[in-house]
């Protein structure tokens, strides 16, 4: 059985079309710039690669080049779309609307739509995406959709209010929901498999690292916290988005720079983070570099990155009452051993012990952990479009 798994962005639509005899990814690929001009990216497993430009004014254009590209053509992996048993379909905001993946219908649909106010770029763009996919592989075709917070339903109330006026939470659904709950369910899940038991009665806190980041405390396989809010924004320092700050710090610069609401949302967003601090770059390793080469605040924004890590780590073994297992993915969190070793240093407290050479070993998945460590730490790759495959896969063989 073959599953396509969608990911739509405002101006983007990323593709994998997945084996689930065997899990292997067949074919991959990138609908770029879609309502500006339009490139197209795909490879496949056996290495032929493919891109060129075509005009994507919107999200259905793109389904076109999709199913083009895997029917026929230098990346052709199929002959027909009959190969296909449906397509999964990462959606941001869930809200708390929705708890788990479910197949899409006229009811999930407009479901989706009244949570836009919550998520207005990425909500708009997974529609586009779902209705672009109904008209080129036609209104049968199952499709099923995968909620980024879906994993996180499960916090209680005193984690995920915010100390505002009630009413907010009442009339606006103003609450933190989290995200990047695929990924954190698709690592905790592995976590379970490595071990050969289930998480009942077990503490974890899976940190993934990437551009955007987010920590989460898992206590019997649920979560009972994490650190993204309402918006990808919250929780501590990322790529180019703040995390955390005193919200007067906000009202403060908007006043001072008579910034509009959507420049102080760029400002948080796109400014400020590593990219903020060092004025150097969004990406990890190029403010490392940067800190290598003597840039003062390149080391700032790297320092504040550990420790705030570090921080919010605490804070999830305070609210659990201890750790049994740690786990570290995504970009910075799977490749990035000082990152890993800086984050454990300040663990010590917990029996936290890393094997160092475990740790610099370039391997998919290891533990690098001690053996007399009392706390388990591993590294385990995300897999989000492969969890997204998985419950499609699980929904419509219902
Ligand atoms: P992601 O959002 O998960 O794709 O992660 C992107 C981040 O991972 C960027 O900040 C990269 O600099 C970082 N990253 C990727 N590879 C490495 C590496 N080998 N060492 C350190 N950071 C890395």
């Amino acid at each position: 059985m073959k599953i396509l798994v969608i990911n739509c962005g405002s101006s983007s639509l990323k593709y994998q079309l997945i084996d689930m005899t065997d899990e292997s990814v067949i074919a991959k690929g990138l609908c770029e710039r879609i309502g500006i001009d339009g490139q197209v990216t795909c490879k496949t497993a056996d290495g032929r690669k493919h891109a060129y430009d075509v005009d994507l004014p919107t999200h259905t254009e793109a389904f076109y080049e999709v199913k083009k590209s895997l029917i026929e053509g230098a990346c052709k992996v199929i002959d027909s779309l009959d190969e296909i048993a449906a397509v999964g379909h990462r959606v941001v905001q869930g809200g708390a609307l929705f708890h788990e993946s479910c197949l899409v219908t006229d009811e999930v649909i407009s479901g989706i739509e009244s949570l836009i106010e919550l998520a207005p770029l990425h909500n708009m763009a997974h529609l586009q995406g779902i209705h672009g996919c109904t008209e080129v592989f036609g209104k049968d075709f199952p499709q099923v959709v995968v909620f980024d917070n879906a994993f996180h339903s499960t916090m209680p109330p005193k984690a995920y209010m915010f100390a505002l006026p009630y009413k907010y939470y009442e009339e606006h659904k103003v609450r933190k929901y989290g995200f990047h709950g695929t990924s954190h369910r698709y690592v905790s899940n592995r976590l379970s498999e490595i071990l050969g038991e289930s998480l009942e009665g077990k503490k974890v806190i899976v940190c993934h690292l990437g551009n955007g980041s987010s920590l989460t405390a898992i206590q019997d396989g649920k979560v009972i916290d994490t650190s993204m809010g309402l918006t990808p924004l919250d929780g501590f320092i990322m790529g180019s988005r703040c995390g955390a700050v005193d919200p007067s710090a906000i009202t403060y610069i908007q006043d001072l720079e008579k910034l509009t609401t959507g420049q102080m949302d760029a400002l948080l967003n796109k400014k400020s983070g590593l990219l903020g601090i060092s004025g150097v770059s969004s990406d990890f390793r190029d403010v490392l570099k940067a800190k290598h080469d003597g840039n003062e605040r390149a080391a700032l924004a790297i320092d504040m990155f550990f420790y705030q890590i570090t921080k919010v780590l605490g804070s999830y073994v305070a609210a659990m009452n201890g750790v049994d297992y740690i786990c570290f993915t995504a970009g910075i969190g799977e490749n990035s051993s000082l990152t890993r070793s800086e984050v454990c240093k300040n663990l010590t407290y917990l029996g936290v012990e890393i094997d160092e050479e475990a740790n610099s070993t370039i391997a998919e998945e290891i533990k690098i952990s001690t053996e007399n460590s009392k706390v388990g730490v591993y590294v385990i790759p995300t897999n989000e479009e492969l969890m997204i495959a998985r419950d499609t896969m699980a929904l419509i063989s219902k």
